[in-house]
């Protein structure tokens, strides 16, 4: 009996079904594929049909030959699904595909990126601990630290991510998680992942990585020591806007001890059409992420010293460029920009033709948003101009389209507004 890598037995044990691995059955290559590989590759099982592409495996639940097996199953000393919200195939193909780019022991999909970060969080931390967190965050990420931790009895500090001495400052004896986007959502400050990383090692405290605005495909902050993983699988991993989808990577005994007690017993789990929607999205994700950088590349340097402060990691105006150059491959397709006031940042979106008014990113679609007025609008002003979320912030995804037309939109756009 084999069961995938880096996955609790109960969560994803494919062999009592007819399926069978017919690429890469030797884990000593196939481990050592690059995660490009991995994306169209990895995690592949196949049905006793020997289908191309991932079968869509859409059910609830699953039948026994007989009571024993069943019950052997729920004793967990049998491979073998028994339930959705545990186990389904699409999902585990999913699961192993994320882990294996990520270079991670193990990944547990989740219903959606918000999903994956409170389960990050709560399977964890327990009344009494101590959560530090970067102050520039995505809106819903701030409030689970803001205010559902809190509610829960765990003290949270939030600080400046781009300063090392902040995290360390942080520490006290209850620090128990470390937790930050890198880039963040919507300041585009990046996070020194082997310094902060290392300190949380050296303390005994747990680094939980929003890796959204990067995706493996740019990024793997397990390299420089992160523990845990999440993602918004929504953004760029299926990056054609369609479905809501989350990971958690981690070590196997962290999802199979600390995790799965949480999520078996609380469902954010991602159903099997999600699921399937981002393994297809998984297959172009190294292209679409290395193309949208480099567009995004161009239409920075044509707006850099023409609208009054970029924030562009790609950018060497950016103030941590070397370090973003050092982490990621590539500088991701977001950056944000500051105008004058809402009045000038409004005027510029009303001005689009090309590029839509919209907070998603990641996207093959080139979208662009006021966070002041959608993503952090829930946010006290007070907290919104701590994280530089200010009235005139604009943030923009570039697509996949003709950078050129990009840019003449956004030129167009932009003296429209008289700049
Ligand atoms: C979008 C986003 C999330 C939330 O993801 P959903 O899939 O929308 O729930 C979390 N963190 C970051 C950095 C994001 O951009």
């Amino acid at each position: 009996m084999r069961t995938l890598p880096g996955c609790a037995r109960e969560l994803c044990a494919l062999t009592a079904y007819p399926m069978k691995k017919t690429t890469g059955m030797n884990r000593s290559v196939t481990q050592g594929w690059r995660p490009a590989t991995q994306a169209v590759r990895g995690g592949t099982w196949r049905s006793e049909h020997g289908e191309t592409s991932e079968a869509l495996f859409l059910t609830s639940g699953y039948t026994y030959d007989d009571a024993a097996t069943v019950a052997a199953r729920f004793a967990g000393d049998a491979d073998g699904m028994t339930y959705s919200r545990l186990q389904n195939p699409t999902v585990a193909m999913l699961e192993e595909r994320i882990a294996l780019m990520e270079g991670s022991e193990g990944c547990r999909a989740q219903a959606s990126g918000m999903a994956a970060m409170t389960a990050a969080l709560l399977c964890q931390l327990s009344a009494g601990d101590h959560c530090v967190a970067a102050r520039a965050a995505f809106g819903s990420c701030r409030w689970l630290v803001d205010n559902l931790l809190p509610k829960f009895g765990i003290e949270t500090t939030v600080i400046d991510s781009a300063v090392n001495a902040e995290w360390e400052a942080a520490i006290r004896p209850n620090t128990k998680v470390f937790f930050f986007e890198s880039p963040a959502n919507p300041t585009l400050d990046i996070v020194d992942l082997e310094f902060v990383c290392g300190l949380a090692r050296a303390h005994g405290i747990v680094t939980v990585v929003d890796n959204a605005f990067a995706s493996p495909a740019l990024q793997r902050p397990m390299e420089f020591g992160a523990d845990v993983v999440a993602y918004s699988a929504t953004k760029l991993m299926d990056g054609q806007g369609r479905v809501l989808a989350g990971a958690i990577c981690g070590t196997e005994e962290f999802i199979e001890e600390t995790l799965m007690p949480f999520q078996r017993n609380t469902g954010p789990t991602l159903a099997p059409f999600n699921a399937w929607v981002v393994l297809k999205g998984l297959e172009t994700l190294d292209l679409r992420a290395r193309r949208q950088s480099e567009n995004a590349l161009a239409l920075g340097k044509m707006m850099d010293g023409r609208v009054a402060r970029m924030l562009h990691p790609g950018l060497p105006s950016h103030p941590q460029y070397d370090l973003a150059t050092k982490q990621m491959d590539a500088c991701g397709p977001i950056f944000s920009f500051h105008v004058e006031d809402r009045a000038q940042a409004h005027a510029i979106l009303d001005a689009l033709e090309l590029v839509d008014i919209s907070n998603n990113i990641g996207d093959a679609r080139s979208l662009m948003c006021h966070p002041a007025s959608t993503t952090h609008a829930g946010l006290s002003d007070e907290d919104r101009q701590e994280m530089g979320v200010t009235e005139g912030l604009l943030r923009i995804n570039v697509g996949l389209e003709d950078p050129r037309d990009v840019i003449d939109d956004l030129d167009r756009a932009l003296s429209s507004a008289g700049l």
